[in-house]
C-alpha cells in the first residue's frame, strides 16, 4: 500500500538532532512544533533513528538529515572519485527505525515474523517513526542553509560549507513522501557443515546481503570474504576434514531496515540458540576504509567481542598474516597505538573492544539470546557510507585494490570459527570476563555522581572480585589438567556444558527497564547505537532513580554469584576425578 505524506513548513536548523542541541534551540527562544528541522550526520556517529525520534519528540512537522563536508566530505580529504570521502551528491540513506527499542519485524515484537504469525497494528509498533524523514546530499541541502536570515547558530554548530549557519529564517519547505508500506518476504540463506563429534554445539557465522544501493562496503565486502570462507570450509569437507561443531553460516536479508533477518531468525530458533549456540561471529563490512590513503601501518583492525573471548581473539590473531607482511597480532598494536596516538602499543588485554553497541546482526544473539558475539572487520577513510558512491569502483581503486584485507578478514574469521569448532575446551575466558565487569562499574562510578549512601556498590565490586577468583582459579586448574594429559570426554563435555551455562545466566527474561526485548544484564546499546554496559543499572543511575539502581544492582549482584558459583562447582568436578 502506498501512503502519501505532504508537509509544508518553515525550517530550523538543529545541528545533530540531540536532545541537547534543541534545549540550545529553547534558550534562544525556537521552537521546532510543526516546524521542518534539518540536522546533520554526526561525528562521532550517532544513529539517525535517534535523531528521528528526537524530533518526533520535539513535536517536529518532519525531518530532513544531511551530510555536512565537514563530517564526511570535503574537510576530511579527497572526495570520490579521487579519494575515500564523500562528494557534494553524496545521500546517505538509511533507516530511521526505533530498533534499539526492539528490533525486526515492527509489527511481531519479540516472536518470529513467519507465515501465519499473529501481527500487532503498525499504530502499535513501538518502533514504527512516527514522523517523516529523507536524507539530503549537502548540495540539496545547501540552498536551505544559505538563504536562512535569522539568528547565527554558535560556533560548534558551524559546518564546513562556506557560508554562515543561522538557526532559522526566510526558508519554507514543501517535503512529499510516498511510502510503501507492503508486506515483503526476506529470504535468510542458510548453510550448515554438521559436526562429527558434537553436532548440536553450533558455532555461528553471518553477514547481511542487503545493501541501500551497491553496497560496496556496506555489506559486500564482508559478503565477499564470506564466500571465500565458506568455499573453503567446503573444501575442507570434500578432503574429508570436517568440524568435530556444526558450522552454520547465514547470509542474513532486511539487515538495513532493522537487523530484521538476523533477529526473526534468532527468534524463531530461540530455543536450539539458546542450548546450543557457543558463539556468534558477525562480520558487516569487512573492509570499511581506504588502504590507499591509510599510510604505512596499513587499515585499523577495529574488531570488538565479548570479554569471554577477548583473549581467544588476541592469540588467533598471531597466526595471521597482515597485509603489511606482519602478523595481524602486530599489525593490529602498530594501527592501535597510531590511532590513539600513544607512545607504546596497547596491553594485549586492551586490544579487543569489549564494548559492544548495536547496529547489526550480532544483535539478537547477544542482547536477546544471551549468547556470546565476536564482530570483525577492517576500518580507515570511509565517507561513502550508504550512498550511491558505496560501490565496487570505490573498492578496486580507493579501498582495497588488492583485496588483501579481504583476505586477511577471511583467515582470522575462519581461524576463529574453527578454534571454537575444534578446541578440546572452549576457549572462554572468565577471569578476564570479570576484570572488565570491574572496569564497566568503575567507569559508570566515575562517569555519574553516585550518591554513596542513596546507592552503594560495595558489593557488587565484591561479587565481582570473587567471580574474578573463580574464573582463574578454574582456568588454572583446566591448564594443569590438560597438561596431564588423558582427559576423559565424558568430563570434557561436562565442563563445556557449564562453560556455555555462564553466558546464558547474564539472561533476565523480564528484559532491561523499558526495553523487555533486550535481557541481557551487561550489554546493551543506547538509543544512538552506542555501547552500554549494565544496561539497566546505567540508566537508573543517571535517571537518579535510586531505588531503581538498587533493584538493577541486586539482580547484577545475584547474577555474578550465580556464576561464580558455577564456575566453583565447575572446578571441584573438574578436580575431582583425575581421569
Ligand atoms: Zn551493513
Amino acid at each position: 500500500m502506498l501512503t502519501t505524506s505532504i508537509q509544508t513548513a518553515e525550517v530550523v536548523y538543529a545541528h545533530s538532532g540531540n536532545p541537547e542541541d534543541y534545549d540550545v534551540l529553547r534558550k534562544n527562544g525556537i521552537s521546532v512544533k510543526g516546524k521542518i528541522v534539518l540536522v546533520r550526520y554526526s561525528n562521532p556517529y550517532s544513529y539517525r533513528g535517534f535523531k528521528a525520534l528526537t524530533a518526533e519528540r520535539e513535536g517536529a512537522a518532519a525531518l530532513l538529515v544531511y551530510s555536512d563536508p565537514a563530517e564526511d566530505g570535503s574537510a576530511r580529504g579527497k572526495v570520490f572519485p579521487d579519494g575515500p570521502w564523500g562528494p557534494e551528491s553524496h545521500i546517505q540513506r538509511g533507516s530511521i527505525t526505533y530498533d534499539y527499542i526492539v528490533p525486526g519485524d515492527p509489527t511481531t515484537p519479540g516472536w518470529a515474523s513467519v507465515p501465519g504469525a499473529k501481527h500487532i497494528a503498525p499504530e502499535e509498533a513501538r518502533s514504527l517513526p512516527k514522523i517523516v524523514a529523507l536524507p539530503l546530499s549537502w548540495r540539496d541541502a545547501k540552498p536551505l542553509l544559505e538563504n536562512m536570515s535569522g539568528p547565527e547558530a554558535p560556533k560548534d554548530w558551524q559546518g564546513a560549507l562556506p557560508i554562515t549557519y543561522r538557526f532559522t529564517g526566510a526558508v519554507k519547505v514543501h517535503v512529499k513522501v510516498d511510502m510503501d508500506n507492503s508486506m515483503q518476504p526476506y529470504t535468510v540463506v542458510e548453510a550448515r557443515i554438521r559436526g562429527s563429534e558434537f553436532p548440536d554445539e553450533w558455532v555461528l557465522l553471518g553477514n547481511h546481503r542487503d545493501a541501500w544501493v551497491f553496497g560496496g562496503v556496506d555489506p559486500s565486502s564482508g559478503t565477499a570474504s564470506m564466500m571465500e570462507l565458506t568455499r573453503s570450509l567446503g573444501e575442507l569437507k570434500q578432503r574429508g576434514v570436517r568440524p568435530r561443531r556444526t558450522i552454520v553460516v547465514c547470509s542474513w536479508d532486511g539487515e538495513e531496515y532493522a537487523l530484521t533477518g538476523s533477529t526473526e531468525w534468532g527468534e524463531q530458533f530461540a530455543d536450539d540458540l539458546k542450548k546450543k549456540l557457543v558463539a556468534y561471529l558477525n562480520v558487516d563490512e569487512s573492509v570499511a576504509g581506504a588502504a590507499t590513503t591509510a599510510g604505512p601501518e596499513g587499515l585499523s583492525f577495529s574488531p570488538a567481542a565479548v570479554a569471554s573471548l577477548a583473549p581467544m581473539l588476541v592469540e588467533a590473531s598471531k597466526d595471521v598474516r597482515a597485509p603489511s607482511g606482519k602478523s595481524l597480532y602486530e599489525a593490529w598494536r602498530a594501527t592501535a597505538m597510531r590511532d590513539s596516538k600513544a607512545s607504546a602499543p596497547p596491553l594485549d588485554s586492551a586490544l579487543v573492544e569489549t564494548r559492544i553497541g548495536s547496529g547489526s546482526d550480532h544483535t539478537v544473539f547477544l542482547n536477546h539470546l544471551g549468547r556470546p558475539v565476536i564482530n570483525l572487520g577492517f576500518t580507515g577513510d570511509y565517507g561513502v557510507y550508504h550512498s550511491m558512491y558505496d560501490d565496487h569502483y570505490w573498492m578496486v581503486h580507493i579501498g582495497d585494490p588488492a583485496f588483501e584485507y579481504h583476505v586477511a578478514l577471511a583467515r582470522i574469521w575462519g581461524l576463529v570459527a574453527l578454534r571454537l569448532a575444534n578446541s578440546d575446551i572452549l576457549p572462554f575466558d572468565f577471569g578476564f570476563n570479570a576484570s572488565a565487569l570491574e572496569k564497566f562499574l568503575r567507569e559508570l562510578e566515575q562517569n555519574n555522581n553516585v550518591e554513596r549512601r542513596r546507592l552503594s556498590l560495595k558489593r557488587l565490586h565484591a561479587r565481582i572480585a570473587e567471580f574474578e577468583k573463580a574464573g582463574i582459579l578454574l582456568r588454572d586448574a583446566v591448564a594443569r589438567g590438560l597438561q596431564a594429559g588423558s582427559l576423559s570426554p565424558e568430563k570434557v563435555r561436562r565442563l563445556n556444558e557449564q562453560l556455555l551455562q555462564v553466558e546464558s545466566n547474564w539472561l533476565d527474561p523480564a528484559g532491561i527497564p523499558g526495553r523487555p526485548w533486550f535481557q541481557h544484564l551487561l550489554y546493551s546499546s543506547r538509543y544512538t547505537y552506542a555501547h552500554l554496559e549494565f544496561p539497566g543499572l546505567t540508566e537508573a543511575v543517571e535517571k537518579q532513580d535510586w531505588k531503581l539502581a538498587r533493584e538493577q544492582a541486586a539482580l547484577l549482584e545475584k547474577a555474578v554469584e550465580k556464576n561464580t558459583k558455577l564456575l566453583r562447582s565447575s572446578q571441584s568436578l573438574w578436580e575431582k576425578n583425575k581421569q
